[in-house]
């Protein structure tokens, strides 16, 4: 029995849909998945339908963008209340911006001569939580760029002209956004964020568990975070990133994740919960 606990729908930049992305959890014949999208929830609701249509367990999460001490980090967080009045509202903040960035991006292109209206990324998005794999689709399909890695390169990675930073939160304010909606918040593929001297303050911030297990992690990267996972007490998650086909080709399959995992996960889920209650 075993889980993907991380990939990306339509409802942010992965390429397939909620019930496509079910679908092929279902061929990779994995028991339970989260649907893990940047700074939404929108799409859990389809892709629960789905699960539950296949017998597949579905996980309410998604993966919020923050900072510690300058550092970029991405938070997971698993068991959301999807109605969380709050919660909802910083998605909304979120989902904001991001489509902000979408029109300064869409500028920085134009002063560099490249004609792409944000209305074209939006039109390609369809959803609230645009990126730049989407401004990144655009070029290519307007014929200016030949493609998404060739649109990355020259314009829309860190350093080049149309890059635009992220609007993130503190991971203190994210950890506390996830506990308050009910959830677990894990630290998401950590050997890409480079994020290991921070680790130390994420777990002074309530962090509850770890990514060890992600499709861009070596063997001994993993190794690594499930010492760390070990040494601080965290939960240990894993899973594929998947999104679709954005990255070339579909990752889900490269994770399997033990179930045992999520039910700690989701034991971490109701302690908070319970605890939250004794408090009021
Ligand atoms: P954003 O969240 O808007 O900053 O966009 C980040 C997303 O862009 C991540 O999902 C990356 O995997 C994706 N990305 C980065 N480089 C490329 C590339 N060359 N081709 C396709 N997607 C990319
Ligand atoms: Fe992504
Ligand atoms: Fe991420
Ligand atoms: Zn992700």
């Amino acid at each position: 029995m075993y889980a993907d606990l991380h990939m990306h729908t339509t409802f942010s930049d992965g390429t397939f849909s909620p019930e496509e992305m079910a679908q092929a959890a279902q061929r990779h014949q994995l028991a339970c998945v989260a649907l893990t999208d940047h700074d939404t929830i929108a799409g859990c609701a389809r892709m629960e339908a789905e699960c539950t249509r296949l017998g597949i367990e579905f996980v309410n999460a998604t993966e919020l963008t923050a900072e510690m001490d300058g550092v970029e980090v991405h938070i997971l967080g698993y068991f959301i209340d999807p109605a969380n009045p709050k919660f909802l509202e910083n998605l909304i903040k979120f989902q904001h911006a991001r489509q902000q960035r979408i029109h300064e991006m869409a500028a920085r292109l134009q002063a560099q001569g490249i004609p792409l209206q944000a209305e074209a990324v939006f039109a390609i998005a369809r959803c609230e939580s645009p990126g730049r794999p989407h401004v990144a689709r655009a070029l290519v399909q307007a014929g200016l760029c030949t493609s998404m890695d060739e649109a990355f390169d020259r314009f829309l990675k860190k350093h080049r002209p149309a890059w635009v930073p992220k609007f993130k939160i503190s991971a203190f304010e994210a950890i506390g956004l996830i506990h308050h909606a009910g959830g677990v918040s894990v630290i998401a593929h950590p050997a890409l964020n480079k994020s290991d001297e921070i680790i130390p303050s994420l777990v002074e911030a309530g962090i509850d568990g770890i990514e060890c297990f992600h499709t861009r992690h070596s063997t001994a990267a993993s190794q690594h975070y499930l010492m760390m996972a070990e040494q601080y007490g965290l939960a240990i998650t894993g899973g594929s990133d998947c999104h679709g086909m954005n990255k070339g080709r579909p990752l889900m399959g490269s994770i399997k994740l033990p179930v045992i995992h999520v039910r700690q996960l989701e034991a971490r889920a109701r302690a908070i919960r319970e605890k939250a209650l004794a408090a009021t």
